[in-house]
């Protein structure tokens, strides 16, 4: 079994429902939807195709909505996209006209007040560098420093600039009731500044009743140097490594990476680590050696998931993508430090729930456990378990499908469904013959199970057993 969990976006090249197959047989843990490109509509469609795909192949997958955000963008291009020479003029304008040659528009009043001469700034995912060269109410001419191409709606950078754009528009909460109503199991938000970012999109949950997970990406250096309180008020964090290399000198991203992945693992936070994992697989069917070591690299880091991007949006080997970031994981997944992370995160074991936890994975270390059983209501067990990276699979036995998914983003959790039982020798015995029925023990072996007594209650794991299967 794979621990390391993979996130793959879907989009033109991988969004018909043979491929999306393919990917599900190769890993695809959990699908990504990008809101910021296409509609509720083509949204909803490629939500039941994926939901179709894995019900036929019989793996458990989840969705994940990708909120743009506060992320500046450019408006309409005329045919979709345009080139920007080098050496050109190019000015952005807030006047509502649609995009060519030399103008493109971008939708926000305030952006000349916010730039002046000399400042840079980036389109096209930092391939374009422009220069400002003067500015007025509506306009701001710059000369084209790197050239290349420019979509409809790509967005654009503007370096160490803190927009007063709100954290989250009408638009984004539009895109979060089409999540909700298309059953997306988990949502991510873009740009996200501070932790306050993340309160209004819960006060908006609450108001639908969603307890959703929200996974806050941190893409602007203003999040990473507020990463910790970030990482208490999100449910999972996504180290967007795309946008931050733009807004960050990109030198800094490792380090940044590090730092998040060793904040997020203390505080049992899930992280995905995403961008340009595999990026010569959008042409190519090998990546090269240098992003082989970058997926190991993020999981020697402590990374839960790594992501997918163009590799298998717009991709030629979207299928192949996933083939490859499994194979580096499993081979990873041998030589992990296992021990160092249950020793470093075991300090911050500070109530009974993380207690019960260290305690289940430090006996796989001990007793040779061939797994860990957690029945969870809410899926919290499983993902403490998770955090201390046992060397053994952790089998979370849900009463509710939307946790069940939510635990497919965990590190090393296979999640399945199970009835609610009453008596705590039943779940003992239930716990046990699960692991079986999923290959992951046999007569013999011995398995921890963590349970609650009374049972029924959620929030109430309190035991922990070690089992053996007779
Ligand atoms: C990123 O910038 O790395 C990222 C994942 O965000 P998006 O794909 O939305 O630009």
């Amino acid at each position: 079994m794979r621990s390391t969990k993979i996130v793959a976006t879907i989009g033109p090249a991988s969004d018909e429902p043979a491929v999306l197959e393919r990917m599900i047989e190769e890993g695809m843990d959990v699908a990504r939807l990008n809101f910021a490109h296409g509609n509720a509509d083509t949204h909803a469609e490629t939500t039941r195709r994926i939901r179709a795909a894995a019900e036929r192949v019989g793996r458990r997958v989840a969705i994940l909505g990708d909120v743009p955000g506060p992320k500046l963008r450019i408006g309409p291009v005329a045919g979709g996209v345009t080139e920007v020479p080098t050496g050109s003029a190019l000015v952005l304008t807030t006047r509502p006209v649609e995009g060519g040659p030399g103008c493109l528009p971008v939708a926000w009043q305030g952006l000349s007040d916010l730039v002046r001469a000399g400042d840079v700034i980036y389109l096209a995912d930092g391939a374009i560098r422009l220069r400002v060269s003067a500015t007025s109410p509506s306009d701001v001419v710059t000369d084209v420093e790197v050239g290349g191409s420019v979509a409809s709606r790509q967005g654009l950078n503007l370096p160490n600039v803190t927009t007063s754009l709100p954290t989250i528009s009408a638009d984004d909460l539009a895109l979060i009731d089409t999540g909700l109503q298309m059953g997306v199991d988990m949502l991510a938000l873009s740009f996200v500044r501070s932790a306050d970012d993340l309160r209004p999109v819960r006060e908006h949950l609450a108001s639908r009743k969603s307890g959703i997970p929200l996974i806050a990406k941190i893409e602007k250096p203003q999040a990473a140097a507020s990463a910790e309180a970030i990482i208490e008020a999100a449910d999972a964090i996504m180290i967007a490594r795309g946008d931050l290399g733009i807004e960050l000198p990109i030198e800094e991203v490792p380090l940044v990476q590090k730092r998040l992945l060793v904040l997020a693992g203390r505080r049992a936070v899930p992280a995905i680590t995403a961008t340009q994992m595999l990026e010569s697989m959008v042409n190519s069917p090998r990546p090269t050696r240098a992003e082989v070591a970058d997926v190991a690299n993020a999981i020697f880091d402590g990374t839960d998931a790594v992501m997918l991007s163009q590799e298998t949006a717009v991709g030629s080997h979207p299928v192949e993508a996933v083939h490859m970031m499994s194979q580096i994981a499993r081979a990873t997944e041998r030589e992990l430090p296992y021990g160092r992370w249950l020793s470093e995160r075991g300090p911050q074991a500070s109530n009974q729930h993380h207690a019960i936890a260290f305690g289940a994975v430090g006996a796989v270390y001990q007793l040779g456990l061939k797994a860990i059983v957690c029945p969870t209501r809410s899926g919290t067990t499983a993902r403490l378990v998770s955090s201390y990276r046992p060397r053994a699979p952790v089998l979370a036995l849900c009463t509710d499908t939307a946790v069940m998914r939510r635990c497919t983003l965990l590190w090393g959790v296979r999640a399945t469904m199970r009835e609610e039982a009453t008596d705590t020798m039943d779940l003992l015995e239930e716990c046990a013959a699960a692991a079986v029925e999923e290959g992951l023990a046999v007569k013999g072996d011995k398995i921890g199970i963590t349970a609650g007594l009374p049972p029924g209650r959620s929030g109430g794991t309190n035991l922990f057993k070690v089992h053996d299967i007779e």
